[in-house]
């Protein structure tokens, strides 16, 4: 049979795969492309993660595609308004139709002699059978996200196999799971942990969040009342771009200052924790944390719930380390012993780069660790390829976006020229940092030793900054030293970089 070959070809059809065939659409409307997702439905992360309470932990005017205004009143959005909000985007454009569904990549392998990658993939058939099925395509384009989506990490506990209870992993919530009047122990402190233990709280007979350190929480309104106002006396989309402004403007002020001040800013969290849970609260054991802020992620609470269940007595904190399980609880390091009717490990994600699939460039396997990110979007020595990483300190697809656009940009600069290659070539730089920096969750450090890495200067720097990204990837010359331009050997034997710097200038 043929191989069916497309312009480009998307990994994933999640927030930034619809993301990037919308761009594809509106500013390469000839390029052919398909999206090859391994699961059966749109939404990525917004589909996959099913636990009570899921929502977003950033805003939607933030976390809402550029192009499609987030019209509902709640700012910090339940999970399935947004899987919903991407299913309709996808359906209103018609990129659904553009999606392969059930079909996992496992290899993608570039032959500069053809200029094009060849893609494997591998399909269930409904007989249980796995059946290869090969593209191939000029661009590959990885919105796979960054976690591997068969199971979440569970650390080792000690005698874990004792515990009679049942023991879960947000990332695989089951449908039967009965939690009211049950003990629950939720362990974890990050974002995952802190949207459970309020949605639990509510039925369950008690929550305990069971952490070994404090997070910085913080409460923010559930419904951003300028956004909502403005829509009431302008078209939605300008209020819209105004909201998202707004809130990228606060963002960046924020962060700033909490990298620039941040005993101030530490002081500043801890006391709206002290107001929200009563002067007669632990807050330097349960809420202090070790770091300063927005070295890790912050954590939101809409409306401060979990400050609310704790106060109501239906859920509390618990900072210690576990000893052992036991078969009806968890005895921890102090000497205290929680009894547990159901275990939530909220503990975290496996990174994972590309979807999990192998890379060969010309028969050689990518050493993705032993190369440099290009503008946090390319990798260095592999041709024609990019892939979304959003921000860590904010809406991911604020970057999302930026990608996109960037590389419809390349991808136009390209044909302009007559050039059917481009290389990032990392020469005589060096790597000097990971490729996420000041920012480190445990499951972040595990694996970024596999992950590109961040050189000392632009193009090779991973920043976590809109407006600098901004001009990076919209409005710099495409072209530029550190990228190789080319054709395969028959067309053209020449690269032709330093003469399209040139052309670009
Ligand atoms: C619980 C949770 C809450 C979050 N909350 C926020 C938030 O509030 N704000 C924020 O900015 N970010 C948040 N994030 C980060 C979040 O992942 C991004 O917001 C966004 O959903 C990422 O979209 P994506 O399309 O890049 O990746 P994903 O949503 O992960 O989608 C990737 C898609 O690629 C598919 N895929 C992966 N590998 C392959 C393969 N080999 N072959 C075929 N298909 C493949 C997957 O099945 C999936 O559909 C959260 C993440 C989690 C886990």
């Amino acid at each position: 049979m043929a191989v069916e070959h497309f312009d480009v070809l998307i990994i994933g059809a999640g927030l930034s795969g619809i993301d990037a065939a919308h761009h594809l659409q509106k500013l390469c409307p000839n390029k052919s492309y398909t999206i090859i997702e391994q699961r059966e439905h749109i939404g990525g992360t917004w589909d996959l993660f099913r636990y009570p309470g899921i929502r977003s932990d950033s805003d939607m005017l933030t976390m809402g595609y550029s192009f499609r205004p987030w019209t509902h009143p709640k700012a910090i959005s339940p999970g399935d308004d947004i899987r919903d909000y991407i299913a309709a985007t996808a359906r209103d454009a018609g990129i659904d139709r553009h999606i392969r569904f059930g079909h996992q990549i496992k290899r993608a392998a570039w032959s500069s002699q053809d200029a094009a990658w060849t893609v494997d993939a591998v399909r269930k058939l409904p007989d249980g059978r796995d059946e290869l099925v090969t593209l191939t395509c000029n661009f590959l384009f990885s919105c796979a996200g960054y976690y591997r989506y068969s199971a979440g990490y569970t650390p080792e506990f000690p005698n874990i196999g004792r515990f009679q209870g049942r023991v879960v992993h947000p990332q695989a919530w089951p449908e039967d799971l009965d939690y009211a009047g049950k003990s629950v122990v939720v362990i974890g402190s990050g974002a995952t942990a802190v949207t459970l233990v309020p949605a639990i709280a509510k039925t369950a007979g008690h929550v305990t969040m069971l952490q070994r350190s404090p997070t910085y929480i913080v409460s923010a309104p559930e419904q951003d009342k300028i956004a909502n106002w403005l829509r009431g006396v302008m078209p939605a989309m300008w209020a819209y771009r105004l909201s998202r402004w707004k809130n990228v403007a606060f963002m960046i002020y924020i962060y700033q200052l909490a990298r620039r001040r941040p005993k101030y800013v530490k002081t500043g969290l801890l006391k709206l924790v002290r107001e929200a849970l009563g002067p007669d609260y632990d807050v330097a054991t349960h809420f202090t944390p070790s770091y300063n802020p927005w070295t890790q992620r912050l954590c939101l609470v809409p409306d401060g719930d979990l400050f609310q269940a704790i106060k109501s007595g239906r859920a509390s904190v618990v900072t210690d380390h576990i000893e052992t399980f036991t078969e009806k609880s968890i005895q921890l390091k102090s000497g205290k012993e929680l009894e547990a009717d159901i275990v939530i490990t909220a503990t975290g994600l496996v990174l994972q780069a590309f979807g999990g699939a192998e890379l060969l460039v010309d028969g050689r396997s990518v050493d993705l660790g032993a190369t440099l990110a290009y503008k946090g979007v390319m990798v260095s020595g592999v041709p024609n390829m990019a892939s979304v990483f959003g921000y860590i300190n904010a809406s991911w697809t604020l970057k999302a976006d930026l990608i996109c656009t960037y590389v419809c940009r390349l991808l136009n600069f390209m044909d302009r020229k007559g050039v059917r290659q481009v290389t990032p070539m990392k020469r005589d730089e060096t790597p000097v940092a990971p490729f996420v920096q000041n920012f480190s969750p445990g499951y972040i450090e595990r694996a970024l030793a596999g992950w590109p890495k961040q050189g000392s200067k632009a193009p090779w720097r991973v920043y976590q900054n809109y407006i600098r990204d901004s001009i990076s990837l919209k409005w710099s010359p495409v072209s530029n030293d550190a990228l190789e331009f080319s054709n395969p050997p028959e067309a053209s034997t020449k690269p032709a970089s330093r003469e399209l710097a040139e052309a670009a200038k």
